[in-house]
């Protein structure tokens, strides 16, 4: 089986990263594990056609699992879909879909075929198949949220018919029944094993599926010696307290699970927004599971590549993996220093196929202010592009994070960094997309201001020139200043030390799903 990563992010997408789901393929079919927004373009964009897929398994009703689903449905019927569909989870997707649809005025030419399930189940198995069934379990979120384990029944050995010609077995009749695992009284009495011409049978591989959740037995249950855990790593260990508030994993707690359940390999998933770099989160799993990877959309997790490489080919580019180690900047949340540009022990170097990525080393010049807490410190978070970046996030006194590396246009930094890396330097510059960069998760001009404090670099406004930009002014008060459009022109009227201002802890309002 092989599966396709098609948005990472938990709560809010990001410029980088779309919301959760997850394709399997497994012989031709598609199996949908959630369906966040832009499910069905990420599919289409892995290379995975969307007719393929009959059935859909969605953990809980939060919006960004599932809110894909109607545009999915959607496409299925422009496509003129007839075989049914099969949808699986809480109850209440039955109506939420039917209420959507009927709000667009489709009416579905095929037949889409719940499966709800209530509150208070245990375990079951939603699908039994021949070759494979999907069972559910309760995990431990604030609404009922289900885990769910893709396994592959157990295929029956090779039957050595060389073998088993020469041991006197002429009919396939007595084939049959030796595959079948009962031995066979030839006419002369000589008795053939089924053991002794049937190889081992293989082992069906198997795929656990669980977000979002606290540390929970039904994920031990659903993982045990799982070929993949695919479990989400919303936070770190550092924010543990957030974790349990959120009843989320920390990458900690994903890596505990796929220790103890015996997995063949953990892939975590489901990235807090302010985790710009999803490998402080990778670095704390490997210190207790080393066989981990992170998710990487569109990046296909082959459960035998050697059979499956190259089934799957995305029709975009995949991000590059870039190590998490090396010489390069800082990194604020564990020390854990990256970018640089040597060969990774863990990651090969992949084919850099445009130079998107690479804005931000090279926008020397551009500023962006990220300005999310408030405060009146001062402290400098440079993650990104050459420019100046400022990442204001805390407040008190200063504390300069420069993981990047400002200045000369060179930041080491450097995550998109898809295409020139020249001269052996490899920039890890996720964020910035233009130099100009205020929430440096997107990209462009994206102005994303999320806190704000009395003096500080929340300085959307000071710049004369950004006429083009957008604001996103979350924290404002609104009713005071909407003067986003009208006055950016002007200095003056943007000085924004006598506002009103509620601070707030930046993301609080994402961490909750
Ligand atoms: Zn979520």
């Amino acid at each position: 089986m092989i599966i396709v990563p098609l948005g990472v992010a938990s709560a809010t997408p990001t410029a980088k990263r779309h919301l959760s789901s997850t394709a399997l393929w497994r012989d031709g079919s598609v199996y949908l594990f959630d369906c966040g927004e832009n499910a069905q373009m990420r599919a289409l964009q892995a290379g995975l056609k969307r007719s393929k897929i009959d059935h859909i398994f969605i953990s809980h009703m939060d919006g960004d699992h599932f809110f894909g689903l109607p545009g999915l449905v959607s496409t299925m019927q422009l496509q003129r879909r007839e075989n049914n569909l099969y949808i699986y989870g809480p109850e209440g997707l039955k109506e939420f879909l039917a209420a959507s649809l009927k709000a667009a005025g489709i009416e579905l030419m095929f037949e889409i075929i719940f499966k709800e399930l209530k509150d208070g189940f245990e375990h079951e198995i939603i699908l039994d198949d021949p070759e494979f069934y999907v069972e559910a379990r309760p995990l431990e979120h604030k609404s009922l949220c289900i885990g769910y384990r893709f396994q592959e029944k157990d295929k029956p050995g090779k039957v050595d018919a060389k073998k088993a010609e020469e041991l006197g077995i002429t009919n396939d009749a007595q084939f049959k029944t030796l595959k079948a695992g009962e031995d066979v009284t030839l006419e002369d009495g000589t008795v053939v094993h089924s053991a002794d011409i049937v190889g081992e049978p293989k082992k069906g591989d198997s795929f656990a599926y669980v977000t979002d959740t606290l540390f929970s037995v039904n994920s031990l249950k659903l993982a045990y010696k799982a070929s993949v855990l695919y479990h989400e790593a919303t936070f770190d260990q550092n924010l543990k307290d957030k974790a349990e508030e959120t009843y989320h994993s920390t990458a900690e707690d994903a890596a505990t699970i796929a220790q103890k359940a015996e997995v063949q390999r953990l892939v975590i998933t489901h990235f807090s927004a302010r985790y710009t770099n999803q490998f402080v989160l990778l670095k704390e799993a490997r210190k207790i599971f080393p066989d981990t990877w992170v998710a990487t959309e569109l990046r296909p997790i082959m459960t035998d590549p050697e059979h499956e490489r190259g089934i799957i080919k995305a029709k975009i580019p995949i991000e590059p993996i870039q190590k998490p180690g090396g010489r390069g900047g800082r990194n604020q949340g564990g020390g854990n220093r990256r970018g640089g540009g040597g060969k990774g022990k863990y990651f090969r170097p992949r084919k850099r196929f445009d130079d998107r990525g690479d804005r931000g080393g090279r926008s020397g010049g551009g500023r962006g202010y990220d300005n999310r807490g408030g405060g009146g410190g001062r402290s400098y978070d440079n993650r990104g592009g050459g420019g100046r970046s400022y990442d204001n996030r805390g407040s008190g006194g200063r504390s300069y994070d420069n993981r990047g590396s400002s200045g000369g246009g060179r930041s080491y930094d450097n995550r998109d960094n898809r295409g020139s890396s020249g001269g052996g330097r490899d920039y890890d510059n996720r964020n910035t997309g233009g130099g100009r960069d205020y929430d440096n998760r997107g990209g462009g001009r994206d102005y994303d201001n999320r806190g704000s404090g009395g003096r500080d670099f929340d300085n959307r406004d000071r710049r004369s020139d950004s006429r083009d930009d957008r604001y996103d002014n979350r924290n404002r008060d609104q009713q005071n200043r909407d003067r986003d459009r009208s006055n950016k022109d002007s200095d003056k009227d943007n000085d924004q030390s006598n506002l009103p201002i509620k601070p707030r802890a930046p993301f609080d309002d994402f961490d909750r799903f």
